[in-house]
């Protein structure tokens, strides 16, 4: 597809819509929409300019604009996907439709345990906003919450207390489609229903899915649940030094399986230095002083929420469930549920009480220094100890053989477990970062031939990863490119995203 108007035609075009100073192209803020992990100097998945609407009408103002020009666009919510990509377009030039400026919480329902958020809702807002209104529902949060759940939720991303499988957690869609068409999902599609954020399916078929980690639509608006605020929360780890992974990964899964342990428990790997290299070894000391790493071989850190009797007799059956294994020590704390973020007496508690907080980026930045990047391999396996260290070898052998530390967190749920791979490197080192993707390709292929697929991953790699589902001839992505031809065939919305295109693609 041939853009024939010039760049200031277009800004000037996009600008009658939003206002000039909604335009962001160049500068500081320009700069905070491209990937901040990807190479300077590079063409790749480089934004043309940012365009920020100030509300649906504009939105789809904006996406109607877009299809008459036959430009493409990319959407972006709080444009914080570090890791992923950030707000940074899969085609080059794209322009990106960035919803920071819609940042309402339209509703919070404590009754029904509900929030109706625009895009730019971020979760420290979405959490001040509980606190202002002393509602009383907790949240789930990732482990940085600079992040909007609407981006974050719409990735497939994680948080950690009740609800933290973000995708399972929406209840009901608002999405301007390519056509800038408004389509509400659900009951929603029943202008007088009461149902929108109460209930996920109406009637005929349910729809949510095709707009997450999708270009399908720009989601405008989305209902997320929320619980009640426990009487009592039991947070903290449990620190096992074996090197024997399966004894503990055994009763893991009962306590994750039996509910005692609630959330999504996280499990951390951490080698120890004298296994790895030694050009390696400065790394794991490095990351083992700046908290990224535990001092045991092992340690999972888990969330107990509910009546505190409830509470107290799963503490007691988590401790049992240990008792007869050596080298474990558990540190838990208890808060009430409506504890304030100061009174939390160990800052790793606040993401697993459903607190938002910068620790984890701050910590990787005080540990590998403010150049720091890093690419994620992320993919979802088998439960089971076996499966996750022929994985977990394959993720760690690959970066460190490559001269690059890898840190392994795993979500742990009741079927399946999730592995959060951040590699990290140096992003003023090109060589770094070319290493960095290369290595992802490459356990995309080797983690692939075992039959595991990423859950989420860097734009350089969606089409890999999309490639990988192959049965019946690749039955699922064609239906998916039946669609974007549907509905829009030149591909004017997020072209390439999670490896979709439309058949008669032209960049
Ligand atoms: C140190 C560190 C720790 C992290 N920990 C976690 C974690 O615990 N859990 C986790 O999930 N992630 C984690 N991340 C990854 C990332 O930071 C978060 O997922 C973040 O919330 C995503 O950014 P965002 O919400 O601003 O999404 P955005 O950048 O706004 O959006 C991401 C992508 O989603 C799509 N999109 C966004 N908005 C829309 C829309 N309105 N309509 C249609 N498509 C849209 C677009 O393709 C866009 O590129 C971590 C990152 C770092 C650096």
């Amino acid at each position: 597809m041939q853009h024939t108007t010039s760049t200031n035609a277009l800004v000037d075009a996009f600008s009658n819509i939003v206002g000039r100073e909604h335009v962001l192209v160049e500068g500081e803020a320009h700069e905070d929409f491209k990937d901040p992990y990807w190479k300077e100097d590079s063409q790749k998945f480089q934004p043309l300019f940012v365009v920020q609407p100030a509300n649906v009408e504009e939105v789809q103002e904006t996406v109607r604009l877009a299809n008459e020009l036959e430009v493409h666009i990319w959407p972006s919510s709080a444009g914080r996907n570090y890791g992923y990509g950030g707000s940074a377009p899969l085609v080059s030039n794209s322009i990106v439709i960035n919803l920071r400026r819609m940042n309402n919480v339209l509703e919070i329902n404590e009754e029904d345990g509900f929030a109706l958020v625009e895009p730019g809702v971020t979760f420290f807002k979405l959490f001040t906003e509980l606190r202002e209104y002393e509602i009383d529902l907790m949240m789930s949060v990732p482990d940085i919450g600079w992040g909007s759940v609407v981006g974050n939720s719409s990735q497939h991303g994680y948080g950690y207390t009740l609800n933290g499988e973000h995708a399972e957690a929406i209840v009901g869609l608002e999405v301007v489609l390519p056509t800038g068409e408004l389509l509400r999902t659900g009951h929603g599609a029943k202008s007088n229903s009461p149902m929108w954020q109460r209930h996920k399916r109406a009637f005929g078929p349910a729809i949510d899915d095709l707009f997450k980690q999708s270009n399908f639509g720009i989601i405008t608006k989305m209902g997320v649940k929320l619980e009640p605020s426990p009487e009592k929360m039991t947070v903290g780890l449990v620190w096992y030094d074996g090197d024997d992974l399966e004894p503990f990964l055994t009763k893991i899964k009962s306590l994750v399986q039996n509910d005692i342990i609630q959330g999504v428990p996280v499990l951390f790997d951490s080698p120890r230095a004298s296994d790895v290299d030694k050009p390696i070894q400065e790394l794991f000391h490095r990351a083992e002083a700046g908290n990224l790493r535990h001092a045991t071989r092992w340690a999972l850190r888990v969330s107990i929420y509910g009546p505190g009797e409830v509470v107290e007799v799963k503490e007691k059956l988590l401790r049992e469930a240990f008792a007869d294994l050596e080298l474990i020590t558990i540190d838990l704390s208890t808060y009430d549920g409506d504890i304030s973020p100061e009174q939390v007496d160990d800052v790793e508690h606040l993401v697993p009480v459903g607190m938002p907080t910068m620790l984890l980026l701050d910590q990787a930045r005080a540990t590998f220094g403010e150049d720091m990047g890093h690419i994620e391999f992320a993919p979802r396996v088998q439960f089971d100890a076996d499966e996750y260290l022929t994985v977990a070898a394959k993720i760690q052998d690959k970066a460190h053989s490559n001269g690059l530390f890898v840190d392994i967190l795993t979500g742990l749920h009741k079927k399946s477990i999730v592995m959060f791979g951040m590699i990290y490197f140096d992003r003023g080192n090109e060589e770094q970062i070319k290493t960095a993707h290369r290595i992802v390709h490459e356990l995309v292929n080797e983690v692939g031939e075992l039959g595991y697929t990423e859950y989420r991953g860097h734009l350089s790699i969606m089409n890999d990863v999309a490639k990988g589902f192959d049965f019946n001839d690749h039955a699922l992505h064609k239906f998916y490119t039946t669609i974007k031809d549907a509905i829009d065939p030149k591909g004017i919305l997020s072209p390439g995203n999670h490896g979709v295109w439309p058949s008669n693609f032209e960049d």
